[in-house]
């Protein structure tokens, strides 16, 4: 028995609708990635946005033990949620942080990106020593001062009260094939790298620089850098189907959803069921009634048959609207179901499977999306689930 599977049958998993999380895969991905890591690469794993839904508290726990020292997020608050849980070594804060929360990211000890020239003078006006990443603009054109300006870069050098403990860029198209995106990528890596040099060459010397995301890491590890910010992929998926398929390393997903059938309703020929009426009974049909909606992460656009869920290892289609807090499911192929019973939203039954991407891709959006919107009203069963002894 799995572990996960040990959990269930103590039979802990009371929930309506709840997400399970593998920490081996978790392990598993960790450890396949750090063989692609260049030279005096470390991981600098992604936990914003709760760990793309896994819960960053658990995540980056999981990840200390397994010797992972640098974190990035997108927010102080981010960032301050993991110190209060006593999540060691450093944590880069990659948004932008409203001087009112300078005190935080000094008092936890975070790490701030330098997002421009203005906002360096403002860091530094706190008065107080506060640690930064400077970021840099490479082509992307969201956060970082611009890469030509060097004599704006060599200044944030000789603030006072700015302790520079890193530089870096982000790539924006390391995910793609097309000829011309490749170009792009590895103009990036080239006027980064020049940055970097040039900056050294002025006595403005950067302990560490990166610019690997996932997709930097598993295409372009030649582009090296000191740490990897690896988000999606150490979630065990990438973005789409087709970059999860073609990933020629084994990723494992961490992260399953699973939720109660409810009810269990049959319908006569010519009824319907659901907001609008969106879903009619062309025959005697039996629908499920999932204890799982919209608000708990699962997109709307799923909705009349476009998405499916998985039961006792058959593939089951959503009838009819999403709603906030409940989904139907056409079970008619399925007579044992009863209420009480357990669909898999995302992971596997059986020998089957849904993977974050392949939801994705039916709703029109990226496995990012899917995974980051999770979780607001899921219980994530990982902390009391674990401590079920074994057997
Ligand atoms: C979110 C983010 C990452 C992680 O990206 P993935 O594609 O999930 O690996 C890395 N760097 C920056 C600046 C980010 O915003």
């Amino acid at each position: 028995m799995t572990t996960m599977d040990r959990n269930e049958a103590a039979g802990v998993l009371t929930s309506r609708a709840w997400i399970t999380l593998d920490r081996d895969a978790l392990a598993h991905n960790v450890a396949v990635l750090r063989t692609l890591l260049p030279p005096d690469c470390t991981l600098m794993p992604a936990v914003k946005a709760d760990a793309y839904g896994h819960g960053a508290v658990w995540t980056a726990r999981e990840l200390n033990r397994l010797g992972v020292d640098a974190f990035c997020v997108a927010t102080a608050e981010e960032g301050a949620q993991l110190r209060e849980h006593g999540i060691r070594g450093s944590i880069l804060v990659l948004g932008y942080t409203h001087p009112t929360g300078f005190p935080l990211l000094e008092r936890c000890g975070l790490t701030q990106t330098v997002v421009d020239g203005a906002y360096a003078r403002r860091l530094n006006a706190y008065g107080r020593t506060l640690s930064v990443h400077i970021g840099v603009d490479t082509g992307m054109h969201r956060l970082g001062t611009d890469w030509e300006q060097m004599e704006r870069l060599c200044a944030m050098f000789q603030l006072d009260h700015l302790r520079v403990e890193g530089i870096f860029t982000h790539l924006c198209v390391a995910d793609s094939d097309a000829p011309e995106d490749r170009d792009f990528t590895r103009r990036q890596g080239k006027v980064f790298r020049e940055v970097v040099e040039g900056l050294k060459a002025r006595g403005a010397s950067c302990p560490k620089a990166h610019l690997l995301n996932s997709a930097g890491l598993l295409r372009y590890p030649e582009l090296g850098g000191n740490y990897a910010r690896v988000g999606i992929a150490l979630y065990g998926v990438l973005s789409t189907p087709g970059d999860t398929d073609r990933c020629k390393v084994p990723l494992r997903p961490v992260l399953s959803v699973k939720a109660r059938v409810a009810a269990v309703k049959t319908l006569q020929p010519g009824e319907s069921a659901g907001y609008g009426r969106a879903f009619h009974a062309e025959r005697k049909t039996r629908l499920a009634v999932l204890s799982i909606g919209y608000a708990d992460g699962l997109p709307r656009a799923l909705s009349c048959g476009v998405g499916s869920v998985l039961i006792d290892g058959q593939s089951v289609p959503i009838a009819g609207r999403i709603c906030m807090d409940q989904a139907l499911v056409d079970v008619t192929g399925l007579p044992s179901v009863a209420p009480g019973d357990v669909a898999v939203v995302l992971g596997a039954s059986g020998d089957r499977s849904i993977r974050a991407c392949d939801m994705a891709k039916r709703a029109h959006t990226i496995s990012n999306e899917i995974l980051s919107r999770l979780g607001a009203r899921l219980k994530s069963e990982n902390q009391s689930v674990w401590d079920v002894p074994a057997g």
